[in-house]
């Protein structure tokens, strides 16, 4: 290990110049964070994505002008912004070429393509914001670096490959003492194609960085102080959790806690690097801490929400002490690509809710006509949509005394649609009507954490 950190920052911390300036003396003020990886400007990814899936001339120029104008903004406030403008405005005629192809045919790798674009201009930017604070930098397109499977949209890492590359790229760099500045969420197939690693994947990219360069840990700079007992936009009274468990972030983040990106823990559970979450906006306020054992191990963490849940109901006569059923309808999901989230079985029936965690880049429909159509083969089916995943985070659940009815009698006023309890020691999870998730994560946070 050496005593080498990867820092990240969000697309919130990087959305202005004055953002972009507290994170440049962040990175300033800490000398071994060596490596930096960026999200987009905020607003400049939901942007792209709108381009990527195909509109007119005018709406595409609408958006366009939008892209233009979030960049535009910090250039405006460089001293000297003139061989970083050139360069911007030569990505935006790439997004407006990339934009007018996906107004013809869109498709996976085009999208790709065109969104990659936002962390191509936040990163080029930044390194001239650190050079007006006497600071030296060396940009790097991190798709010499992260490997991945042509996956687009959501596409998985090749761990072996990105380790050399990281060899032959970056460790040259970092050994001659160079600041290197580079993209998150982004990565390159065996075809040299532009891949993305779902939205959200920046936190990603920084802990596969991080664990390629052996780095003591992954400092996740955002717009909250830490991690919290629950969304603080959600619950204000919610408390920084000061130390918590690899697993207990994992299960946060799959369940909903967008704080991190659900496949940041893999590489940092793997090599045993800690993470660190902080405010950009407020360093001195400190931050969580996310680490293998920390103590002590509370049976309450944390509440997770995970909004637009799909519950799709299979029944079928014939399951009635047959074998193989679920198999098949595994077996669809499977060849559709689909991971089953949380399940219920009965003798006829079986209710799943569909993991949309770390979901693709261009927010594709999971249900698509055609899987409905093979389900339908082999079962009735329903779809309820409307629906919010409440998930607690904690230790031991299952085994702890009195923990179902802490929960159960908080929620009698609401109607629970499905319980999912038992197969984790780490969650229970309840799916709701959305209209009332919030109101339970209120009362579920008051009974447990206030
Ligand atoms: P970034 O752009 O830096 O990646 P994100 O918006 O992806 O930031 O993640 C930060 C947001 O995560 C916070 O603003 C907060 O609303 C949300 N969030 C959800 N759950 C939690 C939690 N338990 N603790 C802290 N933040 C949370
Ligand atoms: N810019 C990408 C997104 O908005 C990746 C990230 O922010 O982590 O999803
Ligand atoms: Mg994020």
């Amino acid at each position: 290990m050496s005593n080498l950190s990867v820092a990240k920052f969000g697309g919130t911390s990087v959305a202005n110049h004055a953002a972009m300036t507290a994170c440049a003396k962040i990175v300033i003020a800490d000398p071994n964070t060596r490596v930096v990886v960026l999200s987009a400007s905020a607003g400049v990814t939901n942007l792209l994505v709108a381009l990527a899936n195909g509109c007119d001339a005018a709406e595409r120029a609408k958006l366009i002008a939008e892209v233009r104008q979030i960049q535009e903004n910090i250039l405006n406030e460089l001293q000297d912004a003139s061989q970083v403008r050139e360069k911007i405005e030569a990505i935006l005629k790439t997004i407006e070429a990339l934009a007018e192809a996906a107004s013809l045919a869109t498709s996976t790798a085009l999208t790709d393509e065109l969104i990659c674009q936002g962390e191509m201009m936040s990163t080029l930017i930044f390194v001239q914001v650190l050079k007006e604070l006497n600071k030296n930098a060396t940009w790097v397109d991190v798709r010499t670096v992260v490997a991945t499977n042509s996956n687009f949209g959501k596409a998985a890492p090749n761990d072996e490959q990105t380790q050399k590359n990281s060899d032959n790229v970056l460790k040259p760099l970092i050994d001659r003492g160079e600041l290197v500045i580079t993209q998150g969420f982004i990565g390159r197939d065996p075809q040299g194609k532009t891949t993305t690693l779902g939205r959200g994947g920046s936190d990603y990219s920084a802990a596969l960085l991080a664990e390629v360069l052996h780095a003591k840990d992954v400092l996740i700079w955002t717009d909250v102080a830490g991690i919290y007992t629950t969304d603080p936009r959600i619950v204000p009274a919610a408390k920084r959790i000061d130390t918590m468990s690899f697993a207990e972030a994992a299960e946060m983040a799959t369940f909903g806690a967008k704080v991190l990106h659900p496949a940041t823990l893999l590489p940092a559970v793997r090599s045993n690097i800690p993470v660190y979450v902080g405010s950009s906006k407020a360093p001195q306020d400190g931050g969580t801490w996310v680490t293998r054992d920390p103590q002590p191990r509370p049976t309450f963490r944390a509440i997770a929400l995970r909004r637009d849940q799909t519950l799709v109901t299979l029944s079928s006569l014939s399951m009635l002490h047959a074998q193989g059923f679920l198999a098949n309808v595994f077996g669809i999901l499977a060849k559709h690509k689909i991971s089953v989230d949380t399940i219920t079985t009965s003798e006829v029936s079986v209710a799943l809710t569909l993991d949309k965690t770390g979901s693709a880049s261009s927010g594709a429909n999971m249900l698509s006509a055609e899987l409905l159509a093979e389900l339908s083969e082999v079962s009735s089916v329903k779809v309820d949509t409307g629906l919010s995943l409440v998930a607690l985070v904690g230790n031991d659940l299952h085994i702890t005394a009195g923990v179902a009815k802490q929960i159960f009698d908080t929620l009698e006023p609401y109607n629970v649609r499905m319980i999912s309890y038992g197969a984790s020691t780490n969650n229970i999870c309840m799916l709701v009507q959305s209209a009332q998730a919030d109101d339970i994560v209120r009362v579920l946070h008051k009974k447990l954490f206030e």
